[in-house]
């Protein structure tokens, strides 16, 4: 199957280093060879290698690295642009969903890799769920004549095993599997923006909602899952005949940080969080797991196991398009978990 068929996409995002990362003056450890290819660890050839130092001091001797090779749909270093991602992720997958295919969009690695910067971004410099809607809200308007379409926008989070409404928050919210709607969040709300700006004001209110709490390993570490959700609504306009309703639904998603619990020494009340955090995202790491080794035969896919994986049932898997975004730190102070996301996108290929 080509690249561009295939039903999961894999890239990686590589951000810059952080003043800190900077300061500390330790070799990166992920080189961007090209637009497909990155090495971890890399070998240090004799003499150094200009393009891999930060600063001027030596680490000392000639480091032996992993040097491991991974090849990606797509590669992204710190000078790609949100537009960049962008164009080479969700806009591959818009046609499909125009045609009424549900799609999934994860961000995914450890806290302070990046998602939040793709998926949302900052101001004056919005991400992937910004540029999408922007976009399908331009593809729409170029079919006004033949079809009808109704678009509308979700934004929830899952935090400790529980769904929140980030644009309207009330209390948690319950999931029902509907046989002709599919999975339904009951009393979550709607909202059909009327301009950029309205647009712009949602997500960054919305990302305000989120739950976050100060943890010993990052100040701003995220335990939420943020799932924003397109719909989109036709209805063919042919005089004369009523046609099938047709929804489909984008589900665009800031996971949890990816790295371990244990790491941020986590006690009493954030250890129940830490724990039901991993539930989410283990679970989800299970599904694609099923979904890779079943490649195409039926199996068990445990999608009951989390209020995550029960939320995006009808989202990954099947004739799903899904695209993964795997963030990392180019720095040392980030190696297993640069590592372990990269292992972990790398196995993700095969699904
Ligand atoms: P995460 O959501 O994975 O915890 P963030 O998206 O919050 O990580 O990123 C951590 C920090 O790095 C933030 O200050 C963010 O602005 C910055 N950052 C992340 N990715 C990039 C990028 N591609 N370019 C510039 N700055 C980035
Ligand atoms: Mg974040």
């Amino acid at each position: 199957m080509a690249v561009e068929d295939s039903k999961v996409r894999v890239v990686v995002r590589v951000r810059p280093p952080t003043p800190r990362e900077l300061e500390s003056q330790r070799r990166p450890v992920v080189q961007v060879v090209d637009e497909r290819v990155l090495v971890f660890d890399p070998e240090e050839p004799d003499g150094g290698f200009l393009g891999l130092k930060w600063g001027s001091t030596h680490d000392g001797p000639k480091k032996k690295g992993k040097d491991l090779t991974f090849v990606f749909d797509r590669v992204f270093g710190e000078t790609a642009t949100q537009q960049d991602v962008f164009q080479h992720t969700t806009h591959s997958i818009l046609d499909s969903f125009l045609q009424g295919y549900n799609c999934s969009v994860f961000a995914y690695g450890a806290t302070g890799a990046g998602k939040t910067h793709t998926m949302l971004g900052r101001e004056g410099d919005p991400g992937i769920m910004y540029l999408t809607t922007m976009e399908l809200y331009r593809r729409l308007e170029a079919h006004q004549e033949e079809k009808r379409f109704e678009v509308l926008i979700s934004y929830q989070e899952v935090y400790n095993e529980q769904i929140h409404d980030l644009l309207e928050p009330k209390g948690p919210l319950a999931i029902r599997e509907d046989p002709d709607k599919g999975v339904v969040v009951q009393g979550l709300s709607f909202h059909q923006p009327t301009s950029a700006e309205q647009l712009l004001d949602m997500l960054t209110r919305g990302n305000r909602n989120r739950t976050q709490h100060p943890t010993d390993a990052n100040a701003t570490s995220s335990r939420s899952h943020a799932i924003f959700q397109i719909f989109v609504k036709r209805q063919d306009r042919v005089p004369g005949l009523t046609q099938a309703l047709q929804v489909a639904k984008m589900s665009l998603i800031d996971l949890a940080g990816s790295e371990r619990a244990s790491s941020t020494h986590a006690k009493g009340e954030r250890l129940r969080e830490g724990a039901n955090i991993n539930r989410s995202l283990l679970a989800l790491i299970n599904v694609l797991n099923a979904l890779a080794d079943a490649k195409g035969r039926k199996s068990h896919v445990p999608y009951r196991d989390s209020k995550l994986t029960r939320l995006l049932k009808d989202s990954i898997g099947g004739n799903c398009r899904t695209v993964m975004i795997a963030t990392v730190s180019p720095s040392s102070l980030a190696y297993e978990d640069t590592y372990n996301t990269l292992k972990y996108a790398d196995r993700a290929k095969e699904i």
